[in-house]
């Protein structure tokens, strides 16, 4: 059998959950515990529901082929996080965390990694090649970072990292594997939340945790058994079944954002200029269009942009009827916030964050222009 192609891996997964039917497709096994005669050994996972599940193993299997490592799951992208961030981490060290990246991760760390000694030091991103690591444990970025899609070359920030003996983790949630591949470019762990584009119909939270390197997965696993933060049997399953459509969204979505980007880029320039400025990595101008270009398998379909003024973000925000204002990203509903609501010290107010889903393009942009003419 020749090598499956990434889209072709999304729909078969390497793993199946045994079954006594002959199935097609995977179905959710729910077990708090098997039947475990005599003393536990450690090739069978299968002792107690909190120590394995045939249904995560499923998933993990199918991610772990498309991320090129061995995967453990979590509950949710923050569980995954802080999974890699308690259990690699000792008293005295250092660590880099995003300083313009997904909000709560800093959070976390500082409210958290600080109290048990532990110096979290945050970044943004294009600053971090310029970021001594001389005696850091661990360096934790976001690529695209997200909101404002700077993208950093994550083959030469490994090098980098590598040469300060030092541990490179890339949170790929806004690529997901079919958009970017980490590990292949040197990172040593990536996780991400599946709750975004992976599972992709806003339905199911997830995360996961991927590493080639055998130690720090078998510790991975440990936190997660003895922290007891473990996914749902359906949770995985639904996952999963997201997962499977994950190659045929994503492209749509992306030459959605295309069209979109295209046509807000446009609303930039003279006479009517009402759009101050637009990110999307497959405009030409963008900073961060030659990078994503080099390591990246498509734009993404996220765009972030800046109106003229608050007031006008909130009533354009308002105004939309197809596009809802909602947090988070990568679903089949395209969703718009200010991201401001969360980070206000880090964006202005009038920024935007776009998710483009799947709707069809025209209605989506027939959507925009209906909410920019309520401004006029
Ligand atoms: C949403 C998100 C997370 C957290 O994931 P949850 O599943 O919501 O816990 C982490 N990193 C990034 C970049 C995210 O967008």
């Amino acid at each position: 059998m020749p090598k499956k192609r990434a889209a072709t891996k999304t729909v078969h997964p390497p793993f199946q959950a045994p079954s006594d039917l002959n199935l097609l497709a995977q179905s959710p096994v729910f077990a708090s515990t098997y039947p475990l005669a005599g003393d536990p050994t450690p090739s069978n996972p299968y002792q107690y529901g909190r120590f394995g599940n045939p249904s995560w193993q499923a998933l993990e299997t199918q991610i772990g082929e498309l991320e090129e490592g061995h995967c453990v799951l979590f509950p949710s992208g923050m569980a995954a996080i802080s999974a890699v961030l308690m259990a690699l981490t000792q008293q005295g060290d250092t660590i880099i965390v995003p300083g313009d990246g997904y909000e709560p991760t800093l959070a976390f760390a500082r409210q958290y990694l600080s109290k048990y000694g532990i110096t979290v030091k945050p970044v943004p991103i294009l600053e971090l090649l310029d970021t001594p690591f001389d005696g850091v444990r661990l360096v934790l970025c976001e690529n695209p970072s997200n909101p404002m899609l700077d993208q950093i070359d994550i083959e030469l920030l490994a090098n980098k990292v590598h040469q300060a003996n030092c541990l490179l983790v890339v949170d790929n949630t806004v690529a997901t594997p079919l958009g970017q591949k980490p590990l292949t470019l040197g990172a040593d762990l990536v996780l991400a939340s599946g709750s975004k584009a992976l599972n992709g119909h806003s339905d199911t939270l997830m995360g996961y945790v991927t590493t080639p390197c055998s130690n720090l997965i078998s510790e991975i696993r440990t936190w997660r058994k003895l922290s007891g933060a473990i996914p749902g049997p359906m949770e995985a399953f639904l996952v999963q079944r997201g997962l499977a459509t994950l190659a045929m969204r994503l492209d749509t979505m992306c030459r959605n954002a295309q069209r979109i980007a295209n046509h807000l880029n446009e609303l930039t320039k003279p006479p009517k200029a009402i759009i101050n400025w637009v990110r999307y990595p497959g405009l030409d101008h963008d900073p961060a269009s030659a990078l994503a270009q080099k390591q990246m398998q498509n734009t993404g379909f996220l765009i972030t942009f800046e109106m003229g003024s608050e007031h006008a973000a909130r009533r354009f925000l308002g105004a939309c009827k197809l596009i809802t204002e909602a947090t988070s990203f990568g679903g089949l509903h395209s969703m718009a916030e200010r991201r401001a609501r969360w980070q206000p010290s880090l964006l202005s107010a009038a920024t935007i964050r776009l998710s483009v889903g799947c709707e069809h393009v025209d209605d989506l942009l027939d959507d925009i222009d209906q909410a920019l003419a309520t401004l006029d």
